[in-house]
């Protein structure tokens, strides 16, 4: 599968705002999009004229590189979205919202969506007790995500109360970090989604 090896942050500064990549370091004063606010390389910081179709490309791009998805499979997301009752541009997020490596970042137990994604590869959760290693997963209402005994002595997930404190909880998802678990109460809805999209614009560039 491809994947992005270059800076994360330069990702944050071409998009010009925070996808919080890194864990820690975003809520730091080292955060790259805080001490460079433009646009990385030589033009970085040169007034260009945006066109439309721009704006919609970098809406639909942030979005995408914020859940860490590659083009075809967010296009995909988008053909569901479309398929479902209801608005598409929330459809979207609800589908973005609802994969597994997000609800495990979400609950606390992973710093980032990465590497959120690379525990659950690693098989380091149960999914209503039986394990799980598909980060694309969709998750349920009722649905309860565990970390095993054997698994509770890696550091980042022993930090998921602290996490949870610093960064809060969704309210469709209740954590136990003590217990280390976690439950799907309700599906997200649109105003769960605090992350600043318009996601009218994707469903405007998606449907040219
Ligand atoms: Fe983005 Fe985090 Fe890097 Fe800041 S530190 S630019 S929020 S990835």
């Amino acid at each position: 599968m491809a994947k992005y090896t270059d800076a994360k942050c330069r990702i944050c500064r071409r998009e010009g705002c925070k996808l919080f990549l890194k864990g820690d370091r975003c809520f730091s004063e080292k955060c790259a999009q805080e001490r460079r606010p433009y646009a990385p390389g030589q033009h970085g910081r040169a007034r260009k004229k945006v066109s439309e179709y721009a704006v919609q490309l970098r809406e639909k791009q942030k979005t995408r590189r914020t859940y860490g998805i590659l083009e075809r499979q967010f296009r995909g997301y988008f053909e569901k979205a479309e398929m479902q009752k209801g608005v598409t541009g929330t459809n979207l997020l609800v589908i973005l919202e609802r994969r597994l490596d997000n609800v495990v970042y979400r609950l606390g137990f992973a710093n980032s969506r990465n590497q959120a994604r690379q525990l659950v590869r690693h098989g380091i959760f149960t999914l209503n007790g039986h394990k799980v290693t598909i980060p694309s997963l969709q998750v349920k209402v009722g649905d309860t995500i565990e970390v095993p005994e054997k698994n509770r002595k890696i550091p980042v997930l022993a930090e998921a109360q602290e996490v949870i404190a610093r960064r809060g909880c969704p309210g469709w998802l209740e954590s136990d970090g003590a217990a280390f678990k976690g439950t799907v109460k309700a599906l997200p809805q649109r105003d769960d989604i605090q992350f600043p999209v318009n996601e009218q614009l994707i469903v405007e560039l998606y449907s040219k």
